[in-house]
């Protein structure tokens, strides 16, 4: 066993801060742990709900990440443009980087251009720009229409677009003007979070029909007509706005499919519990992975996921790198709020490995479950910057 290994961390949002921090902790110091981004900033993604409603600013969810450096994580802001997993080698920005292991932490890629004019017609949730561009509109929205959008079936934090949805109503209702602004939801989906099961899923959809937001489920759009202000959809229907949110369609980074770790899934193909890829050496945790269920859907793409993979990989290395320990194994457990709007969120927790289909309990909205998340913001990017 070679004295002085180095582990390429790839990427550092969720999955990949964890990873980082967790093998320096683990790891002695003659071992290299390298993080690599194409941002300086690290977003905490689930706040960009908040930024989209003027409760947060952009500046309150970001932390450097030049920040870990005084933890002894080596930063490399760059984009990799290759990467070569048989020998464990990457470039970034011209330079190549060798790991005796890599953890691949790339997350998913945000597509909107693939739906003909809805980067000019609307507003994109998951990004900063965005989510503050439609602050912006909404600050100065007095009455008609706002519409919220999925743009496929498939995206990471499946609550997100019904959360917003519902912000947007508590919003509105605070400024005194919800009566004169109609919201819909349009939903790729056949309905709310259904990996989750029927039960949650309508149970979702209940919570979200209660705040007068009317819900369009399996409203694939097609096109977007910008200068009509108008959604056009794959079963010929459409539909007017005046402002318009949308969760945009997701891809695995151009990076990792040619790299081909991809399965026909089109994500990374990892072992569901240790997240090892096909090839040795090379791990890939987070919503770069398709981990399929037994019920035929995937594992969610979450960061609660991505955190606790990130763990099992930090750990295993660490085990085999320092010489002993048992390998750990993920388990499938995972929660997540449900910001409903007025100081509320539910919670859904329970096990997504549970066969035939996940087990998981929607707790009823509470103000306890929305402090849960201010404290978990809170706490996040200081925790692991
Ligand atoms: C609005 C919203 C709300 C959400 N709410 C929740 C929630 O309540 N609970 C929850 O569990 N999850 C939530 N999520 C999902 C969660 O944020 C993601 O699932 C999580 O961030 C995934 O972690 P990751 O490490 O796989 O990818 P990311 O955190 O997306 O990190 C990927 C990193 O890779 C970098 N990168 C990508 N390509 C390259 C490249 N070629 N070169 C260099 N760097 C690159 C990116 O810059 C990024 O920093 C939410 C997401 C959004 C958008």
């Amino acid at each position: 066993m070679s004295d002085h290994k180095t582990v390429l961390v790839l990427g550092g949002g969720v999955g990949g801060l964890v990873a980082a921090n967790r093998l320096r902790k683990l790891l002695s110091t003659r071992h290299r742990v390298v993080l690599i981004d194409r941002e300086r900033q690290a977003v905490f993604q689930p706040s960009l709900l908040w930024v989209a409603v003027g409760d947060r600013t952009p500046e309150a969810i970001q932390r450097p990440l030049a920040m870990l450096v005084r933890k002894g994580v080596e930063i490399r802001i760059g984009t990799v443009e290759k990467l070569d997993a048989e020998t464990r080698t990457v470039r970034v920005e011209g330079q190549d980087l060798v790991g005796d292991a890599l953890i691949v932490a790339l997350g998913a890629d945000l597509a909107p251009e693939t739906i003909p004019g809805l980067a000019d017609g609307g507003h994109n949730l998951y990004t900063l720009g965005g989510a503050t561009a439609f602050r912006d509109e909404l600050a100065a929205l007095t009455s008609g229409r706002v519409a919220v959008l999925t743009a496929s079936p498939a995206y990471k934090c499946p609550a997100a677009p019904y959360e917003a949805a519902m912000l947007i109503a508590g919003a509105l209702r605070r400024r005194g003007i919800r009566d004169r602004v109609q919201i819909d939801l349009y939903s790729a989906e056949a309905g709310p979070m259904l990996v989750t099961g029927p039960q949650l899923s309508a149970g979702v959809r209940g919570i979200v029909e209660s705040k007068g937001i009317a819900y369009h489920p399996e409203h694939q759009v097609t096109k977007v007509d910008v200068a009509a202000r108008r959604l056009i959809f794959a079963h010929g229907a459409t539909a007017d706005f005046d402002l318009l949110l949308y969760v945009p369609p997701h891809r695995a980074p151009a990076v990792v499919r040619d790299a081909g770790l991809l399965s026909e899934s089109g994500w990374v193909a990892a072992d569901r519990r240790t997240f090892e890829t096909r090839v040795a050496g090379v791990y890939a945790i987070g919503d770069v992975t398709g981990i399929p269920l037994a019920m035929g859907k995937p594992l969610p793409k979450a960061g609660v996921f991505a955190h606790a993979e990130a763990e099992v990989v930090a750990h295993n290395i660490a085990s085999v790198w320092m010489g002993g320990g048992a390998r750990r194994t993920f388990s499938g457990e995972g929660q997540c709020f449900v910001e409903t709007g007025d100081g509320r969120a539910g919670l859904g927790a329970g096990n997504f490995y549970a066969e035939p289909t996940p087990q998981v309990k929607l707790y009823a909205p509470a103000r306890r479950w929305h402090w849960g998340k201010v404290i978990l913001e809170r706490r996040w990017l200081k925790r692991w910057i």
